[in-house]
């Protein structure tokens, strides 16, 4: 067996390749090699903690495997991120366990990597503003992905707990572009994506906010009751997604379907965009929505390029199991 530590990762993987692994799976699941098995995500009454397994198996890469863990809300209070996950990945020819592999900067990495690809396949091609919702741990991951995508010129930004808007405002800096405070009635009128990564339970954009072709990627809704974003704005837009079974149970879809006023069948996968089985963005003024819930197979796909990497770099642990 493999072991990769997390202080490896960072050494390891970089935007690209996750980028490259999370782009390859939606493709694989929107064409049926790839698919994930039900979630697992119980409140354990520990802790405050939400702990779980998402998990599945990709017959096109043999990517076969779970990632397990949750989120500690306590945990940056005693220098930790909110968020520990672990990886394992299993021979899909022998069920045999082939790597352990950090998972917490790897989830980062791999949710920053599925805002971006929907960037890519849906934003405008003329983006130049990006709206950032939410000042946590992702955000920060999920500009940088996000910029790489179009030539943006600035960044604007708003958050519940505004004492943390110093995160965006420094990574914008790192990234050479202007940032500036903003109300959610300008992210909604001036920004031509808006990534939104909080972990609210009730709309947050809503659908008077926006008012122009934007595209919008829903990143922090991965779980029963959260929402970031009015059902009636989820409701106009063109729906995209990781996985509709997700999208509809956990994500930020939940709502609208629960409304009626979205039918899953008005839901598309990403995969198919990417696939070329359809053609995403029609028009300038379509606002086009992705639900990112945040699926297994992105988890085994990063972590199996980790594996790939660090044998290749040989800083792969190998342990007799
Ligand atoms: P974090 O704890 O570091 O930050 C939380 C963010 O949510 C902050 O911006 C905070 O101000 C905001 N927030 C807290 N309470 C709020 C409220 N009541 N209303 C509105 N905003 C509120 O968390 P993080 O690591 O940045 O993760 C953010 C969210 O993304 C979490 O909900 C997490 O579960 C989710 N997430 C999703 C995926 C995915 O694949 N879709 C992956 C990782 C994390």
């Amino acid at each position: 067996m493999i072991i990769v530590p997390e202080k490896e990762i960072a050494n390891l993987m970089g935007r690209t390749q996750a980028f490259d692994a999370v782009e390859a799976v939606f493709a694989a699941m929107a064409s049926k090699d790839a698919y994930n098995f039900p979630v697992i995500r119980e409140a354990i009454g520990h802790a405050d903690a939400l702990y779980g397994f998402k998990s599945g198996f990709d017959r096109k890469s043999l990517a076969l495997g779970l990632k397990s863990g949750g989120y500690w809300p306590g945990n940056e209070a005693k220098g930790l991120t909110n968020h520990q996950s672990t990886v394992i990945l299993f021979d899909a020819d022998t069920g045999k366990v082939k790597a352990l592999v950090g998972g917490n900067l790897l989830t980062a990495l791999r949710t920053a990597a599925a805002s971006a690809v929907s960037i890519k396949h849906l934003a405008s091609k003329n983006a130049k503003t990006l709206g950032m919702i939410g000042a946590g741990h992702q955000s920060a991951f999920q500009m940088r992905a996000a910029v790489e995508q179009r030539n943006f010129e600035k960044v604007i930004g708003w958050n519940y707990h505004p004492e943390m808007l110093s995160r965006l405002a420094e990574t914008a800096s790192e990234l050479g572009l202007p940032f500036e405070q903003a109300t959610l009635e300008q992210i909604g009128a001036e920004a031509d994506v808006i990534i939104s990564i909080t972990s609210s339970h009730a709309p947050i954009l809503l659908d008077a906010h926006v008012t122009g072709g934007t595209h919008i990627a829903c990143m922090g809704t991965d779980t029963k009751g959260k929402q970031e974003v009015e059902a009636a704005l989820v409701a106009r837009a063109s729906v995209f997604t990781d996985e509709i079974a997700q999208s509809v149970s956990i994500g930020e879809c939940q709502h609208a379907i629960a409304d009626g006023s979205l039918k899953q069948s008005d839901i598309v996968e990403i995969g198919a965009v990417i696939n070329g089985d359809h053609a995403g963005r029609s028009s300038e003024d379509e606002v086009t929505l992705f639900d990112g819930t945040g699926v297994g197979l992105q988890d085994l796909a990063v972590a199996s390029s980790v594996v790939d990497l660090a044998i290749q770099k040989g800083i792969a642990i190998e342990v007799d199991f």
